[in-house]
């Protein structure tokens, strides 16, 4: 087993023999990003005078990296804190909040009575050691939330944990100001890495025994750096000898372009998938979303990426219950789901976000009741069509990128097929990180079902 496919519990606690080096613990909420994120902080903690431990019961340090972008996340984050202020009541604890809700709240999580003594927002984490020894040596809150036009990370290189898969950021920000999202003022202006940093933390990856890396950026299809773009950039990583597999996340609908179809379609190590978030499909919802697109021409552009890619994999995000949105624009939502035949979406209610354009202009005017009827609505039309879809692949070989024991009954593995589709099969002798031949024998809305040839 390398570096790559886990560190265990006992690894960690090793590693962290104390030494008087203050225990850390961090806590991961929301996207990909965040995940990156934390594997950042850890790597610029580990370096100074921290050591990570595995649970909070050995921590002197917790931080949470955390999400503002949907209220489910930021609900459990407050429970999270209320639960850590009783445990500081017995002990010393220090509670930091990273992260876009660190960002977007500062003045509201230092001033209740939640007992955070940090507060870190995306571009601070290099103050991150100074921070915290300044807060437990002088007894204060300390808080560090510029944003920056610079900050890329690009000389550190995260330290990650666990999984077959390494994130790997390439850009930072958006400057999109899509009018429901809080990411352009939690994580500010857009910036991409530079190049040639992409590629040398892809090649030590690979030397640390990766073989599939995931490009990250709020929207890679803006990522530039001296005049080479994201196609340049896909196709150079994945051309990195012992990478078999590169994916990507997110593009925009609005300037999708050709030469990355093609890049897809043309290189072997390139997965065939693509998310392209819908989030609606009325033409004045888009509009009010600043989504820069209509409905017509993403349907132009789903057809155009089936017809360039053959057998890609497409999947989504929608917000359903936009301010204003009426039953027969939900309904236009769901045609183009029906048009398009995503293989699975992510389905999510509007919630007010602090500090949008959305919150600003517009009422969260649709009932509860209305919001569960359309989720309820459209979860079971994507059900049915992911079904079809994978029913689809009944009886052809899929090569499997090994996970690990399946979360439902750990005798049964699974993996992931090149377009990102769960694959579950009997474990014999496989080990995380191999690749296998699987023929699909069943399909489920979320997963297929095979056995290794
Ligand atoms: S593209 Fe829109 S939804 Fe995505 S991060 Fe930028 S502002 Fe948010």
């Amino acid at each position: 087993m390398t570096r790559a496919h886990e560190m265990n519990d006992a690894e960690i606690k090793e590693k962290s023999v104390s030494n008087g080096k203050l225990g850390v613990f961090i806590e991961t909420y929301g996207c990909q990003m965040n995940e990156y994120d934390s594997e950042l902080v850890r790597a610029i903690l580990l370096k100074e005078s921290f050591r990570e431990v595995a649970g909070l019961d050995d921590a002197d340090v917790v931080l949470l990296n955390t999400c503002a972008v949907r209220e489910h996340a930021h609900n459990r984050i407050y429970g999270r804190l209320q639960q850590l202020s009783h445990i500081k009541k017995t002990r010393e604890l220090t509670v930091g909040v990273l992260g876009c809700m660190a960002q977007n709240l500062k003045m509201e999580l230092l001033d209740n009575n939640l007992h955070v003594d940090i507060v870190a927002g995306p571009d601070s984490y290099r103050n991150l050691p100074r921070l915290i020894r300044e807060s437990r040596d002088d007894k204060k809150q300390t808080s560090s939330i510029d944003l920056s036009e610079f900050e890329t990370y690009d000389d550190i290189y995260p330290e990650r944990r666990e999984g077959v898969n390494a994130w790997v950021a390439i850009m930072r920000g958006c400057d999109n100001f899509c009018t429901f999202c809080v990411v352009p003022y939690t994580r500010g202006r857009e910036r991409s890495r530079p190049f040639e940093s992409v590629l040398e933390e892809t090649s030590r990856l690979v030397a640390d025994g990766y073989t599939q890396v995931s490009l990250l950026g709020q929207n890679v299809n803006s990522y530039e750096h001296n005049g080479r773009r994201f196609a340049d950039l896909i196709a150079a990583v994945a051309d990195i000898p012992g990478i078999r597999r590169v994916r990507f996340t997110s593009p925009h609908p609005k300037d999708f372009p050709d030469d990355l179809l093609q890049a897809i379609k043309s290189h072997p190590h390139i997965c065939k998938h693509v998310h392209l978030p819908l989030q609606a499909g009325s033409d004045r919802i888009l509009k009010m979303m600043r989504r820069l697109h209509n409905g017509g021409q993403f349907v132009d552009l789903s057809s155009h990426i089936r017809d360039t890619i053959p057998g890609v994999i497409l999947t989504t995000d929608v917000i359903l219950g936009f301010p204003t949105e009426s039953r027969e624009e939900f309904m236009e939502t769901v045609k183009v789901m029906e048009t398009v035949k995503f293989d699975s979406a992510f389905i999510f209610n509007y919630s007010e976000r602090k500090g949008t354009v959305a919150r600003r202009r517009w009422k969260d005017d649709i009932p509860p009741e209305e919001k569960k009827y359309r989720i309820t609505y459209l979860n079971d039309v994507q059900r049915n069509i992911s079904l079809e879809q994978n029913r689809r692949h009944i009886g052809e070989i899929h090569e499997i990128l090994v996970e690990g024991p399946s979360k439902r009954n750990p005798s049964d593995w699974s993996g992931r097929n090149d377009g990102n589709k769960l694959v579950i099969f009997p474990h014999t002798s496989e080990k995380a990180g191999d690749y296998i031949n699987v023929r699909i024998t069943a399909a489920s809305p979320n997963a297929m079902k095979g056995t290794r040839l």
